[in-house]
């Protein structure tokens, strides 16, 4: 039953938020509670935050944590495949705690970010060309849609209808 459901609610399912320790520890990187407290912060979001927002936030926990110390732990847990990076071409770096292969929308307005989870098997079977092939080491996989999310859309046609 374990490997039902989506892939955020695999990724967000409680079990993994328990094993975040060991799990960094057997990626060689020391469980700090920094650490922990960052990677618990994006596990539970879904709006793809940029270093800055994961500050905001973990720093209304640990009002002593540094933006230098949230930067450099997203970066080793992005090294160590923990989490993703998405980074369009237009905005800053932005986080996923999601690291299988999936894509993203992003609103170039607003500049959300959704997922695209993209089921088609295919999706895998190009991935695994690509990555299995043997040619590569591949750090970054990016699928990216860049647009007008629904609400901005609505707006852009409302404006354009002369209200
Ligand atoms: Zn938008
Ligand atoms: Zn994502």
């Amino acid at each position: 039953m374990k490997e039902q459901g989506t892939l955020s609610e695999q990724v967000r399912g409680s079990g993994v938020e328990a094993e975040m320790a060991p799990r960094l520890r057997a990626l060689g990187l020391k469980a700090t509670p920094q650490r922990v407290l960052i990677l618990k912060e994006l596990l539970g979001r879904t709006d793809h935050p940029t270093a800055e927002a994961i500050y905001r936030a973990v720093r209304s926990v640990q009002p002593t944590i540094s933006f230098n110390t949230v930067y450099q732990t997203l970066q080793a847990l992005t090294e160590k495949e923990v989490i993703n990076v998405i980074r369009p071409v237009v905005d800053a770096a932005r986080y996923d705690p999601i690291t299988e292969v999936h894509g993203h929308f992003m609103c170039s307005q607003c500049r959300k970010i959704e997922d695209e989870l993209l089921e088609d098997p295919n999706l895998k079977k190009m991935d695994s060309d690509v990555s299995g092939s043997g040619k590569y080491w591949v750090a970054q996989r990016q699928i990216l849609w860049i647009g007008l999310c629904q609400g901005c859309k609505g707006e852009a046609d409302r404006q354009a209808g002369g209200e």
